[in-house]
């Protein structure tokens, strides 16, 4: 049998607004794929031959990816395309099974879209599904509660290197610690996808990863906030694995996730780990959380004081920021997008992004804007952080807009330096 994992493209800031490229000193940003792909890879039995297409770097050819099965990677960007490829595929009498954050939150509209669905985790089922496909008798869908990561196998990774090209390749691949969180900021799709309970990756499976990054030369990446919870060991976990990494030769982490408040509470010698451990960058994610709320919605003195000194904290304990900031929360006025350039120059920020609040469906900040009749537009291919796609409560969608476009265009105006370093140094989600 052969399975084809899939994942389908989606547009993103530079491709939704290409305008924007005569300002931005980079080329479009090309992330890795999800990684959920490479984990259900990874529990998949010996004897199933596997491939994988990344319709971002090839298109996908129903012609040339011939298959017995067929594995949709699905986050809601990404969702309209891989119905487009689902509906072409079950035309030709082809079984199809959607699995990823898309069909775990809003499974509902996946469903009807594919011939099978994976509610959560793909690992717990994917054996299930298989002898059922093999037998003939595929279930309409396949859930189980978040379980114990104990006997997690590790991610085929290798599976994402083999489709590279010279010209689209990701300068970084993810490496996952825990899964889950048990916090519930308005706008985050992990505890609803991936459970309220922090789970632990033990650090063998986490180590097999880093050394196959090292080997073929790439970047690894931390993307979660949840590393530096003081909870459920995941600290604890986090440092063991700052400790581990300089002994893997060639290891090297481009960015952590973080947030203001977390940085704030960092204390020294988590810092110093962090940096022996050879992390360039915090990718430090706004608009979540109270500081950065208050500090640019409505320009909280107090608040932008304490944005002003966690930057100030990364560049004097040399680890660089670069922010994620985002436009659209309710408490935003019109005056959001002057306050964040100016806190861009005080601060000396090189490299951010600039993103537009998106009500992710299933999300907390989904069912509220439906509830209040605030969502303006159910293209999934619009829910991409560069597209209006809800009414936002202190300015009009083409103020919010304008606002956005204009914060990519003003900030990198005066940062056209960053064209002459490499490509590693100068990549920008863009
Ligand atoms: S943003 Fe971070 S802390 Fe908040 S719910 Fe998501 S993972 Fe948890």
């Amino acid at each position: 049998m052969r399975v084809q994992f899939v994942y389908p493209s989606f547009s993103r800031h530079a491709a939704d607004h290409p305008e924007l490229t005569a300002y931005v000193p980079c080329e479009e940003y090309l992330g890795p794929p999800s990684l959920g792909m490479a984990c259900v890879a990874g529990a998949t039995p010996g004897d199933v031959e596997v491939g994988l297409v990344d319709d971002r770097v090839e298109r996908f050819d129903p012609e040339r990816h011939v298959a017995d099965l067929y594995a949709l990677s699905v986050f809601t960007p990404n969702a309209t395309r891989a119905f487009e490829i689902s509906a072409d595929l079950r035309a030709r009498g082809r079984k199809v099974v959607m699995g990823g954050i898309f069909p775990t939150l809003v499974p509902e509209v996946a469903r009807e879209h594919a011939d099978a669905i994976v509610v959560g985790e793909g690992e717990p089922v994917w054996r299930r599904l298989l002898d059922d496909f093999e037998s003939g008798s595929l279930k309409p869908s396949y859930s189980a509660e978040p379980g114990s990561l104990e006997h997690l196998a590790p991610p085929r990774i290798e599976l994402y290197l083999d489709v590279e090209k010279p010209h689209l390749r990701p300068d970084d691949y993810p490496v996952q610690l825990s899964r889950g969180c048990p916090l519930t900021c308005d706008a985050c799709v992990l505890p609803g996808s991936m459970g309220k309970k922090l789970r632990l990756v033990p650090m063998p499976t986490v180590m097999h990863t880093v050394r196959a990054l090292a080997r073929a030369g790439k970047l690894l990446s931390l993307t979660e906030d949840t590393s530096f919870f003081g909870f459920s060991g995941a600290r604890a976990h986090f440092r063991a694995f700052l400790e581990e990494v300089p002994r893997v030769e060639g290891a090297r982490i481009s960015y952590v996730g973080i947030s203001m408040p977390v940085v704030h509470k960092l204390d020294k010698t988590l810092f110093a780990a962090a940096r022996d451990a050879g992390i360039r960058m915090f990718y430090l994610v706004c608009g979540f959380d109270e500081i950065t709320r208050r500090a640019f919605g409505s320009g909280d003195p107090e608040a932008m004081r304490r944005a002003e000194a966690c930057i100030a904290r990364c560049h004097d304990e040399g680890i660089e920021p670069y922010t994620s900031l985002m436009v659209g929360n309710d408490g935003d006025d019109p005056g959001v997008v002057d306050r964040i350039l100016e806190f861009c120059e005080r601060t000396r920020l090189e490299k951010s992004e600039f993103t537009i609040f998106t009500p992710y469906p299933g999300t907390p900040a989904w069912h509220r804007l439906l509830a209040e009749g605030r969502i303006l537009d159910r293209n999934w291919a619009h829910y991409n952080d560069a597209n209006v796609v809800f009414r936002p409560k202190q300015m009009t969608p083409d103020e919010l807009l304008d606002g956005y476009l204009r914060l990519w265009r003003d900030f990198y105006r005066s940062r056209r330096h960053l064209e002459g370093k490499v490509h590693e140094d100068r990549t920008i989600q863009f």
